[in-house]
């Protein structure tokens, strides 16, 4: 599982070479940072109250009520602090210059002639947001390849970037292969079943921030399949689903030999044994097998890595934990399970139902429990759990 990974990887990073282009803050969301994002100011650029209340110089507090000299809201510059008076100050209003202190105002006391006295000890830097806290001048904040999601806009946008270097989007022209595929909504004939790879891996491809390019249902034949792949050339993918199982007519790998490169995958995983990598004219093709869960599976394990990266994400790898099992496993396999599972009272539950081809499993879950080869994990034995929410974005 390693191995292709790092194969798809290097394939990726090997690419033709990544456009970048400055967008709008708003838009880059799921791309990866083309160049790293360096601070041009302090933040915060002046020391602010983190509280609503007064400050004040410590050194003029010595018990008796002070004067409230000055107002400052946030968004509001202040004068310097009179000496032997306090400021009513406000969340994130810049504390004025000779003050040192803040007090909360539930620890203040407003006298009748509209002096404030305090009642708790006080001391020098408290409650007070110091410059710079956050981030300095000429400060790295982001990496390039850092993927921009909502925390990391919001973190260009505290910077004051209006734009964003990013790495373009992939095309991807998303196929679905066999002749017993419908789409939903149009009735079911004899042999038939509904097309439902195209709506995941549409959707997913989405998500991944990918453009779509949706090249349908495709017959297994291989005139048919020569033809679309003729009309696929101006993506940077073309993806495939189906007709890679063995012992099928593999129409896809057949045309890939004939105008392109391939290479035939056997991944020693269960579902989704096999996979098929090649080039058509240059666009990289990827052959997913047909099985709902196993494209779940090899997509999400193999081609969303593959496609971050080439969207210019540096870290590609889902976050997993060790969770204990909650059942037993009965037999050590040749081949790295995952099975289609859910967190329980602390424990790992697994689907009833693990076959390749009941999707169904994998809305019930929450995630894939990895069983590795050879393995048999017990009741409570720690296994390796990767959320599907990790995958899914
Ligand atoms: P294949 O990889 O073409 O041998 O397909 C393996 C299994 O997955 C068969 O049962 C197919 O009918 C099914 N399958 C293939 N493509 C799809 C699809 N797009 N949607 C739903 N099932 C599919
Ligand atoms: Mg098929």
């Amino acid at each position: 599982m390693e191995a292709p990974l790092q194969r798809l990887l290097a394939l990726a990073d090997a690419a033709p070479p990544k456009e970048t282009a400055w967008v709008a803050v708003a838009d880059p969301e799921g791309r990866g940072l083309a160049t790293a994002l360096v601070s041009a100011l302090d933040l915060p650029p002046w020391p602010n109250s983190a509280m609503d209340g007064y400050a004040l110089r410590l050194a003029d507090w010595h018990g008796e009520p002070l004067a409230v000299s000055q107002r400052i809201f946030a968004g509001h510059a202040p004068q310097p602090l009179q000496a032997g008076t306090c400021a009513r100050i406000f969340t994130g209003a810049p504390l004025p210059e000779g003050a040192d202190c803040v007090e909360m105002q539930e620890n203040a006391q407003v006298l009748d002639d509209g002096r404030v006295t305090f009642s708790e000890p006080l001391r020098v830097g408290q409650n007070i947001r110091p410059q710079g806290q956050e981030t300095r001048v000429g400060e790295q904040v982001m990496s390039a390849g850092t993927r921009l999601g909502p925390i990391e806009l919001g973190l260009a946008a505290t910077l004051g970037h209006a734009r964003l270097e990013v790495v373009r989007k992939v095309r991807v022209a998303l196929l679905s292969t066999g002749d017993e595929l419908v789409e939903p909504g149009l009735p079911l004939g004899p042999g038939q079943i509904y097309n439902s790879n195209r709506r995941l891996l549409a959707s997913w491809l989405q998500r991944l921030g990918c453009e779509v390019v949706d090249a349908g249902i495709l017959a297994d034949d291989l005139q048919l399949t020569r033809d679309c792949l003729a009309r696929l050339a101006d993506v940077d993918l073309i993806l495939s689903t189906g007709g890679v199982s063995v012992g099928e007519a593999d129409y896809l790998g057949i045309a890939l030999r004939e105008a392109g490169e391939l290479a035939l995958w056997k991944l020693a995983i269960k579902p989704g044994k096999p996979l098929t990598f090649g080039h058509y004219r240059g666009v990289p093709v990827i052959g997913l097998p047909g099985n709902p869960a196993s494209t779940l599976v090899t997509f999400g394990l193999l081609t969303r890595p593959y496609l971050l990266r080439r969207q210019g994400v540096a870290n590609v790898t889902p976050l997993q934990f060790s969770v204990p099992a909650g059942f037993d496993w009965p037999k050590a396999g040749t081949r790295r399970e995952y099975l289609r599972a859910r967190i329980e009272d602390g424990r790992v539950r697994i689907y009833k139902n693990q076959s390749s081809g009941v999707l169904r499993s994998a809305a019930w879950a929450e995630g894939l429990v990895e069983v590795r080869e050879g393995s048999t994990p017990q009741q409570g034995d720690n296994v390796s759990f990767i959320p599907l929410s990790e995958l899914l974005g």
